[in-house]
């Protein structure tokens, strides 16, 4: 038994009108980044179907070392598989407000989570989005000065309003030359 176990009913319902998309370049041509906050469908935020984009979830939506391996790796896929030349797609990274991860800016609260954890500080406090405002553009700027970053690659920097719904730029795409 599995918590899942009711949920697949809901699959059964899913599948009973699902049509597979094969492999290919994403059709947006954008991976996202984004929070794993349960509050937020990416893809209903976004109005993104199947085949539209990959989207990277971490606490936070931020720019960890796994999220840049990951990156490179789609970089790799979209020229060595897919045959792409040229510019081969834009990150866009996602930040929200009442984010999770806002608490750790408080040290004590901090602290008692590398304690409880036997996580680091630093590795916690990487995860923090209190201000997405200016998380987003640390996180830009962290992607851009990347040397895994392929330089085809353009990075953008965005907020969502779970107040509201809405999405707002904070940063424009750029590549890592422009950058
Ligand atoms: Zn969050």
């Amino acid at each position: 038994m599995t918590r899942l176990t009711p949920l697949l009913g809901r699959n059964e319902q899913f599948a009973r009108d699902y049509t597979p998309v094969a492999l290919s370049m994403p059709t947006a041509q954008m991976v996202v980044v984004t929070c794993l906050d349960h509050r937020i469908d990416p893809a209903a935020v976004l109005g993104l179907r199947p085949g539209d984009a990959p989207v990277i979830r971490n606490a936070g939506g931020r720019i960890t070392p796994s999220v840049i391996n990951d990156l490179a790796y789609l970089a790799f896929l979209a020229e060595a598989v897919f045959g792409m030349t040229g510019p081969l797609f834009e990150v866009a990274i996602l930040h929200h407000t009442q984010c999770g991860t806002g608490f750790l800016a408080d040290p004590e609260f901090l602290q008692r989570a590398a304690q409880s954890t036997g996580l680091g500080e630093p590795v916690l406090r990487a995860s923090e989005v209190a201000e997405p405002d200016r998380t987003v553009r640390e996180d830009v700027e962290r992607l851009l000065a990347s040397p895994l970053l392929s330089p085809k690659v353009s990075v953008s920097g965005h907020v969502y309003a779970i107040e509201t719904g809405r999405v707002t730029t904070v940063v424009d795409a750029q590549g890592p030359a422009a950058g």
